[in-house]
């Protein structure tokens, strides 16, 4: 990641860092929640910000790329901060490029949101801005009330896991995976 954008946390909490780069990049206003996220995570888009910055009609292009959809945020848990949230979005975000942007599969997707279905950590997103990866406009915009990810597009990814152990279970969690407690030990 790039420092300029590494810096911005040092701003303050996530609309204040959106006004701060819409700043750097000569904007009368904010740049998008997705245009901050993608630019947190992709040092190649960040600095086609930046380099852009002396060209509106161009930066134009970057800050309206289709690809920043994946990147929108919303709503979540009241429980988390909006500062915690967008470090959580950040992370999950970078693990989820390390891995090649890679899915699970459908039936693997099928046994893990099934879970969530019956899990009493399941809840409404409430109107707390916050973050999240958005695969489909159609996804259930319920949230996992234990780690504040939104559950639809949370068991897509492969380097996700449900942070709740399975008290019937020993070493896995509600998913039916090892936890990750069980994971460091065995790594
Ligand atoms: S991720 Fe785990 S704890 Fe969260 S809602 Fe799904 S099953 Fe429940």
């Amino acid at each position: 990641m790039i420092d300029i954008i590494k810096n911005l946390e040092k701003v303050g909490p996530w609309n204040d860092m959106r006004i701060e780069l819409g700043t750097m990049l000569g904007l009368e206003g904010p740049v998008s929640s997705a245009v901050l996220a993608r630019a947190r995570v992709e040092d190649r888009f960040a600095s086609h910000l930046f380099m852009s910055s002396f060209d509106h009609d161009l930066l134009r292009l970057f800050l309206n790329d289709e690809k920043n959809n994946a990147y929108e945020l919303y709503e979540i848990p009241e429980k988390f901060s909006n500062v915690q949230l967008a470090t959580k979005a950040s992370k999950a975000l970078l693990d989820w490029g390390k891995s090649g942007f890679e899915k699970v599969t459908k039936e693997k997707y099928e046994t893990r949101f099934s879970a969530c279905e019956k899990c009493e950590f399941l809840k409404d997103a409430p109107s707390q801005f916050a973050y999240k990866v958005k695969l489909k406009r159609e996804s259930d915009q319920r949230v996992c009330g234990a780690c504040g990810c939104g559950v639809s597009r949370k068991a897509w990814l492969v380097t996700e896991t449900c942070p709740v152990s399975d008290p019937s279970n020993p070493g896995f969690n509600l998913w039916n995976e090892p936890s990750k407690q069980q994971l460091s030990t065995a790594g």
